[in-house]
């Protein structure tokens, strides 16, 4: 396939690193623009996990003998890989998950625990996933705490006034996303965190969507906490990130018992390890881990501002292609906003669009996206969702526009 664009990013040669993208799927090529759900893997990332399988596979710091050794070293090279691409101020505050569901869920359960009284208040916004939504009600219900919601406007934008007059003394949380899954809108994270601290919160950030695509700094955000995902940074599924302040989580009760997060255990009572490992219970995806490395390695090599650079201009090429569409309906318009496309087409069910467009080949998403709130205060059921990742080009975007436009005329 021929690829134009102005970046000095090799797109043909990032391509060549994901050879799943290179099949038919219903005879024809296959196009996937379902990103923000979950990107491809890079091969990098692929052989690591093979290498893992085929020569290093064993346990981790338990064991004395070499294979132990290695999987300890490579496993642990990772927490210092991402230490580094988010820039914490120490390696132990890396906390390696199964993905942002269970960073969040650690979190209202731990600090939850430890922190939230009676009458405090949880400040979410109304953009945010299920996973930022239902651990804090769980942990509001036990702490008899309660969730208010920062408004948006009708382009997905926060109310920044609305949310400067939610914060109080009883707010004890501000937990929002960075960059919204549904509408793709990037949230002034920056100033919400500074607001939140202004007003003695804690804050947490969910950066499930901005990983791959903007440079993490969680010293310059200043943030209490962030979650993310490797399987939507071209890594694997199975792992993620908690990033929290050390006296936050030395502070913190852990979160689930078992292997690993002890020092001592007797049946008159347990001692628990440090931080890190408090909070690691249990033999983690070892292999998945080590392979998300390799991820980062990867979105490092290409740079975040080449990467959001070339997404922008896709992003736009495809909006000035898709108001050529009859009875498109953009849906988030947001002031800044990460390469996701949600819409409507006037007269075609979402879903029935995901099946027409999946028998060209093409990948979207339909549906709610997990953020039924954001749903129900647009008013509608669902969308479609087209989000671009690096891999992607403007000649895939060509194909899309003229299979949509195609459907769309039957329809309208
Ligand atoms: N938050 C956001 C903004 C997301 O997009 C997602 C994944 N769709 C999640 C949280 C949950 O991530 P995971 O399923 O990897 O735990």
């Amino acid at each position: 396939m021929a690829v134009s664009a102005t970046t000095s990013l090799d797109i043909q040669k990032i391509r060549d690193q994901f050879p799943v993208l290179d099949q038919e799927v219903n005879g024809k090529p296959l196009i996937y623009f379902d990103n923000a759900a979950s990107s491809q893997t890079a091969k990098s990332v692929v052989d690591a996990l093979v290498k893992f399988y085929e020569k290093d596979h064993a346990n981790i710091h338990r064991g004395i003998h070499t294979l132990a050794e290695r999987s300890t070293k490579d496993f642990e090279a990772t927490r210092e890989r991402v230490h580094k691409f988010i820039n914490s101020a120490e390696a132990d505050e890396i906390i390696l998950t199964k993905g942002t569901t269970e960073s969040i869920n650690l979190v209202a359960h731990s600090w939850g625990t430890k922190f939230l009284k009676e009458g405090d208040e949880i400040l979410i916004s109304q953009l945010e996933h299920h996973s930022n939504i239902v651990p804090w009600q769980l942990a509001a219900e036990r702490a008899g705490a309660s969730i208010k919601v920062i408004p948006i406007d009708e382009h997905g934008d926060i109310i920044m006034d609305e949310f400067k007059k939610l914060l109080s003394n009883k707010t004890k949380l501000v937990a929002v996303n960075y960059i919204s899954n549904s509408l793709g809108t990037i949230n002034p994270v920056k100033e919400i965190i500074a607001l939140a601290i202004e007003n003695g919160a804690t804050t947490l950030i969910d950066a499930a969507q901005a990983a791959p695509h903007v440079k993490i700094d969680v010293q310059a955000l200043n943030c209490d906490f962030l979650a993310l995902s490797s399987h939507k940074m071209y890594g694997p599924t199975g792992v993620g990130v908690l990033y929290g302040r050390r006296d936050l989580l030395e502070a913190m009760p852990p979160y689930q018992g078992g292997g690993e997060m002890i020092k001592d255990v007797s049946f008159n009572g347990t001692t628990y390890n440090d931080i890190p490992y408090k909070f690691e219970a249990g033999t983690p995806n070892i292999g998945e881990v080590i392979a998300f490395k390799y991820a980062m390695d990867f979105i490092d090599e290409l740079g975040h501002e080449n990467i959001q650079a070339y997404e922008n201009e896709l992003l736009e090429y495809a909006n000035a292609k898709l108001e050529l569409v009859p009875g498109f309906i953009p849906i988030g318009t947001a002031k800044k906003k990460a390469s996701v496309i949600s819409f409507l087409v006037k007269n075609v069910h979402p879903y029935d669009l995901g099946q027409l467009l999946d028998v060209k080949g093409i990948a979207v998403r339909t549906g709610h996206h997990c953020t039924q709130p954001l749903m129900d205060f647009l008013e509608i059921d669902g969308t479609v969702r087209a989000s671009f990742a690096v891999y992607n080009t403007k000649e895939e975007i060509d194909t899309f526009c003229e299979a949509l436009k195609n459907i769309a005329e039957r329809f309208n």
